[in-house]
């Protein structure tokens, strides 16, 4: 039992279509501080604090200082949306490595996820980190509208010399995005196609390809409440029980057959 992987379940600053989060936009005690200091006292060493996007949330800095001073490996996904001037300072000093999503290069970004001047502000971020020198991590979402973007995306990519890895994940029908799944869905074959011609390229940064089927069995989530979950194959949400649970090393330890080592094992 190594990593952990936040997730904010209640709600996101963007409404992205290929979306698998069943947001429930219900009025909850946020406990990912406490969740933090059970993930310490469980003996993690590598946290997660899952999109759409930590910063947005008002207990995220305080949880992820907690986790860095104890010393696990922090890492942070995040659309870029709730990036302030003076998070900077903050993701120097307490954010190991910092994803990005990124799913296409200028219009091509802000359409996918409907958000205008997106792709300018992640511009920003990604030179602005670039300039201090912080591990980025790059999360690109590869479905059947963005498959033409993915060269694009390569090229803009490599002028940066501060991306450690740049994951590629194909798109999950799972949960609430089964409702697009024909206007996303990319099957495997066009999925390998599409990425086939990263294998020929000298690239600076290393490159993750993660099939659907790699992610489902692979991740055990914990929202901000404490509830850890996982995905089927199906495309449900599996309840595991909760982190605050007596036994939940036991409970976890039943579930290590289904954990995907290529997950699990990330960073470390
Ligand atoms: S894909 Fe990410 S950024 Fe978009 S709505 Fe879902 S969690 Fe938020």
């Amino acid at each position: 039992m190594k990593r952990i992987i936040l997730t904010y379940n209640q709600s996101c600053n963007l409404a992205c279509d290929f979306c698998y989060v069943n947001f429930h936009h219900q009025k909850i005690e946020d406990k990912a501080y406490e969740v933090v200091a059970r993930a310490i006292s469980l003996d993690f060493n590598v946290i997660t604090f899952g999109g759409g996007d930590s910063f947005s949330k008002s207990s995220f800095r305080k949880a992820c200082i907690l986790a860095k001073e104890h010393g696990l490996f922090t890492q942070v996904d995040t659309n870029g949306i709730s990036i302030t001037q003076s998070d900077y300072e903050f993701i120097e000093k307490y954010v190991d490595l910092i994803g990005i999503s990124l799913d296409g290069v200028g219009e091509a970004h802000n359409s996918i996820r409907k958000s205008k001047n997106l792709y300018t502000k992640v511009n920003t971020i990604l030179e602005t980190l670039t300039d201090l020198k912080i591990r980025i991590k790059i999360n690109t979402i590869l479905t059947k509208q963005n498959k033409k973007s993915i060269y694009d995306i390569y090229r803009y990519l490599m002028k940066y010399d501060n991306i450690d890895c740049w994951s590629i994940y194909q798109f999950f029908p799972i949960s609430v995005a089964r409702k697009n799944k024909d206007m996303f869905e990319i099957l495997n074959n066009d999925f390998d196609d599409t990425l086939s011609f990263l294998d020929k390229e000298d690239s600076k940064f290393k490159i993750e390809k993660f099939k659907y089927s790699d992610r489902v069995t692979g991740y055990i989530f914990c929202d901000e409440q404490g509830k850890l979950y996982t995905n089927s194959l199906e495309g449900d949400y599996r309840d595991i029980c909760s982190i605050f649970d007596l036994d939940v090393e036991e409970k976890l330890f039943r579930f290590n057959e289904f954990i995907n080592p290529k997950t699990r094992d990330r960073y470390i």
